[in-house]
């Protein structure tokens, strides 16, 4: 299919790869965002930038954390402290 923008055609092309995502449903997604506001967008881009350069394994138990080391692994008591 050919779309009036290059752009769609990028955006279409990459969501489609998400899985459970065929291409209509990505054209629907994408001209949804054309519609939104630019910082719903930009809120969502960063998201998953963040998502994917910042979401890691803890390097113990291999859980996912934010931080080299989890939250449970890095208290040496094994407990959170409800008020910390
Ligand atoms: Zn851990």
């Amino acid at each position: 299919m050919q779309y009036p923008s290059q752009y769609i055609e990028k955006a279409v092309e990459e969501i489609a790869k998400l899985p459970g995502i065929g291409r209509k449903t990505a054209l629907r997604l994408a001209l949804h965002l054309l519609r939104r506001e630019e910082s719903e967008t930009e809120s969502l881009a960063g998201a998953l930038l963040d998502l994917r350069l910042k979401t890691r394994y803890c390097s113990n138990c291999h859980n996912l954390s934010d931080t080299e080391i989890c939250a449970i692994c890095a208290n040496p008591a094994g407990m959170l402290l409800p008020f910390a």
